[in-house]
């Protein structure tokens, strides 16, 4: 809803926040001359998100060199159409209609498309379909739980309004004192979230794995070796027992899990041992495990591709249908052994994260950037497509961290092109 404010500002309601997984849609942003005046509640994310600079249709380049929004998509899809095995990821930064398209070009182009978060390690798609996993919306957290488990994540720094919107200060339907109706207990390595629990079991990263066998133990009510315990877990052994006890007796109990939890060295181990343990507790008490899923629209691609493909995620489209390799399909892998001749991909925070390896592939193939801010890679893009932000000058529907689709909306006008738009074009020139 839009309300006019003075002749210029117009002061825009209830706007939803691509900043993180949360995608918070309570925000109230005033616009100027379509200049961001004013932006409430405080999140220092969302200030960066919707403050961050844009770039213009006439940031369109070529090898470096500016070019025209035609002459570059007909180079985009030159480049896509002469390559043997296209990728296509990143693709969480843009909205869900657009990767619905983006997965029609590499079909037509016979490419591979990940939609998984190149940094953000998450199996859960796996899991689901091998242990299977007890998840709950951000609701459910809110209306339910009277325990809240923040183990190896930090929702205070990435996800600054979790604790307040949804985990923690927010009153609920059962847990309507908010914040005392709730017991927090923060598990791993000490940091801010940590720092505000009721209380904290420190635990080492190689102490993990025992930790969780520990947990499925006391669940399963099978034996366990105390010395041998004492000799992995230390101190944390009784107070992972004391936590097991408080879980069988709480009303509803949710684990909130984040990097420090699910690292990939460790595969899909810590999650497949957790979902195991979290099932045979549903005969004393109910609980859930929620992944604080880095936004803005990670989750919402993810769901593209699997509704297009039938795979979670990932997809080969090389053969003329879809299909799946878990242990080799990742960009990161692909791109740090060279299986790929070209990429497109969405520009994001995680490019600075991904692996030297991959970075120097990138370097060296042709590639198709997408964007909507300055870019800050220290290699030159083939071509390089200004696309307007979504959730400021471009609307769609983007998915929140626990599956949540929400339409985010255009309250700024920006001359640089819909995402959606371009990737029509370098479809409809490939076709043509
Ligand atoms: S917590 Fe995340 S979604 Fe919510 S306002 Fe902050 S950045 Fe935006």
């Amino acid at each position: 809803m839009a309300q006019s404010n003075t002749a210029q500002a117009v002061l825009h309601a209830d706007v939803p926040c691509p900043g993180c997984g949360c995608l918070c849609d309570d925000l109230t942003i005033e616009i100027a001359d379509n200049q961001l005046v004013s932006l409430q509640p405080d999140c220092p994310l969302a200030a960066t998100y919707f403050e961050q600079k844009s770039i213009t249709a006439a940031d369109c380049q070529i090898d470096g060199k500016s070019a025209t929004l035609e002459t570059a998509i007909e180079a985009a899809a030159k480049m896509i159409q002469s390559a043997e095995t296209p990728l296509f990821f990143g693709l969480g930064e843009t909205t869900s209609e657009t990767v619905r398209r983006v997965i029609d070009l590499a079909d037509r182009a016979g490419g591979i498309v990940d939609a998984a978060h190149p940094s953000f390690f998450d199996p859960s798609g796996r899991i689901v379909q091998t242990t299977g996993m007890v998840t709950c919306s951000l609701g459910e957290i809110r209306h339910r739980a009277d325990l809240v488990i923040f183990w190896g994540c930090d929702p205070q720094t990435t996800h600054p309004r979790h604790w307040q919107r949804y985990s923690v200060e927010a009153t609920g339907r059962f847990v309507p004192e908010g914040r005392k109706g709730r017991h927090l207990v923060g598990i791993g390595k000490q940091n801010a979230t940590t720092d505000a629990c009721d209380q904290f079991i420190s635990l080492d990263p190689t102490q993990q794995i025992a930790a969780l066998h520990h947990l499925l133990t006391l669940a399963l009510g099978k034996p366990s070796d105390a010395a041998k315990l004492k000799e992995q877990l230390g101190e944390a052994a009784s107070s992972l027992a004391d936590l097991h006890q408080r879980i069988e007796t709480s009303k509803y109990f949710v684990v909130v899990l984040g990097d420090g939890f699910l690292r990939r060295e460790l595969g899909r181990v810590p999650l497949e041992l957790l979902a195991q343990y979290v099932r045979p507790l549903h005969e004393k008490t109910r609980g859930a495990v929620s992944i604080l899923k880095p936004g803005p629209n990670w989750v919402g691609a993810g769901g593209v591709v699997a509704s297009r493909t039938g795979y979670p995620g990932a997809a080969f489209l090389t053969q003329g249908k879809p299909q799946f390799d878990p242990d080799n399909l990742s960009a990161i892998k692909l791109l740090a052994q060279k299986r790929v001749d070209a990429a497109m991909l969405w520009e994001g925070p995680w490019l600075d994260q991904l692996p030297t390896k991959a970075k120097e592939t990138l370097a060296q193939i042709p590639t198709v950037v997408l964007g909507h801010r300055p870019l800050s890679i220290d290699w030159t893009p083939g071509v390089f497509l200004p696309v307007a932000r979504p959730g400021l000058s471009d609307d769609g529907t983007m998915s929140r961290m626990d599956d949540m689709p929400l339409p985010v909306r255009a309250i700024s006008n920006s001359d640089a092109a819909p995402a959606l738009q371009i990737v029509d074009a370098i479809l409809k020139e490939m076709m043509a």
